[in-house]
């Protein structure tokens, strides 16, 4: 029988197993230190742990992390992954560096159910959910490449940020994600701060509050339209939650916490929602129920096969400058990594 992944256990989970193995609790912390502070990749590094309990883990669990399929690293830099698991499933991850810092793009299904017309991920069939090990796991590969586990002489940073933009609705796959993010900003581990934690939604509405309440990380949605007439033919999801139903949603988590900014992602795709009457249309929305946001502007990104083309400039700017003169910072997104297809809406893994 194949062993199991010890990546992906919680604290709790570890204590249930160290104490059905009559050893005591006060492992759990040397173990999870071992495996999420320091990145080992065998159970004989855990040299503080007697012979018979490394033996045991050794017995039962691997620490293996996923294989490397395929690397490429694009002309600005950006590096994506395509990782296969143990059932021959793979997905890809990438990473978008900065000049001091930089975020890990990560996926939570391979595949996608959500079939956004403009995403590339969408016209792969979901096949399955990511394990909670899975997720972290990503994370995990991204440090081995860029080796930063910690060191006694070296504690920069490049991996400073998450955002779970990668394949797969996170919502669609909750439970897993809950706990991988948990392990991932775990203060013992490797403590990514929550508020360095993106998870961006489609918009599954009754699921947005209660998932941001057990993790404390930060929101995105995937807008994309400013009423549901466009919203509905981009993004079928709409016809379930409409635009009206997140933006409650929306409402609802920053009245829990006001420090909170919520994140708008909004493709520019010309000639369907990059007019100034769309802009006008979305401050209305936001300002009926005083969400305080941020706009993420996203030049679309092509990929083999779509229809969608990308607004020009001109267009995006005054999109851009209506935004701001309303309140709203409205960053235009500089695309990643789009000769590798590594931007946003352009991942897929279905080349096995
Ligand atoms: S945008 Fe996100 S939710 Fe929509 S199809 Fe792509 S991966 Fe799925």
């Amino acid at each position: 029988m194949q062993k199991q992944s010890i990546i992906g256990l919680d604290k709790q989970e570890l204590t249930e197993l160290l104490t059905s193995w009559g050893q005591k609790t006060f492992h759990v912390k040397q173990i999870w230190q071992w495996i999420y502070f320091r990145g080992a990749k065998s159970f004989d590094e855990m040299t503080n742990l007697s012979k018979d309990l490394r033996q045991k883990l050794q017995e039962n669990f691997t620490l293996s992390r996923p294989k490397i399929v395929a690397e490429q690293i694009s002309k600005d830099k950006t590096h994506k992954w395509l990782l296969e698991f143990d059932d021959g499933e793979r997905i890809e991850m990438v990473y978008i560096p900065e000049s001091d810092r930089g975020a890990v793009c990560i996926s939570t299904q391979v595949g996608c159910a959500m079939g956004c017309k403009f995403c590339h991920t969408g016209s792969q069939k979901l096949t399955r959910n990511l394990t909670a090990g899975e997720i972290v796991l990503q994370f995990m590969v991204a440090r081995d490449t860029y080796g930063e586990w910690p060191s006694p002489t070296d504690e920069t940073r490049y991996l400073s940020n998450i955002v779970v933009m990668g394949m797969g609705e996170p919502l669609q796959n909750e439970e897993n994600v809950i706990k991988a993010l948990n392990i991932l900003s775990d203060g013992d581990g490797i403590a990514v701060s929550r508020r360095r934690i993106t998870m961006s939604t489609c918009g599954i509405a009754p699921k947005i509050c209660d998932v941001l309440e057990k993790t404390g990380v930060r929101l995105a949605v995937s807008l994309h339209a400013s009423n549901d007439e466009i919203r509905n033919t981009l993004m079928p999801i709409n016809k379930v939650y409409n635009i009206e139903q997140i933006l409650k949603e929306a409402q609802k988590y920053q009245q829990k916490d006001g420090s909170r900014y919520i994140t708008f992602e909004y493709l520019m795709l010309d000639g369907i929602n990059d007019s100034t009457e769309n802009a006008k249309e979305l401050i209305e929305l936001l300002k009926k129920h005083k969400i305080r946001a941020t706009f993420n502007l996203i030049p679309f990104n092509p990929w083999p096969g779509c229809d969608f083309k990308p607004s020009t400039p001109q267009k995006v700017k005054a999109f851009a400058d209506l935004l701001n003169k309303a309140g709203f910072a409205a960053p235009v997104r500089v695309a990643r990594g789009q000769d590798i297809l590594a931007a946003c809406g352009q991942l897929k893994s279905a080349q096995k």
